[in-house]
């Protein structure tokens, strides 16, 4: 029906309109995207004063991959373990409490 009409309708039916939508479609998926990774993210303690920060010696592994890695700093002595695979890593050695 769109082919009876003039040539500036037609252009504006079968291109503007569905560009439009798209447009609008993809905007709303990037709302809602951005949305749900802001309600994922955490937010982030306010670093303490270089004096407060204690001394460890903590070994973590990641059990799904088998990285260690050893902390030597920490805000607190029984800090929360790193993060590695999108799991956090398990405590496989606390050097100065064993
Ligand atoms: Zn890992």
């Amino acid at each position: 029906m769109a082919a009876f009409w003039l040539n500036g309708t037609v252009v504006l039916v079968d291109l503007v309109v569905p560009i439009a939508g798209s447009l609008l479609f993809i905007y709303v998926v990037y709302r809602i995207g951005l949305k749900l990774m802001l309600g994922f993210s955490r937010p982030v303690p306010a670093p303490p004063p270089p004096g407060e920060l204690r001394k460890v010696r903590l070994t973590y592994m990641c059990t799904l991959c088998g990285t260690e890695v050893r902390m030597t700093r920490s805000p607190n002595t029984i800090p929360e373990g790193p993060k590695c695979c999108m799991e956090e890593m398990e405590l496989i050695r606390d050097h100065d409490n064993d």
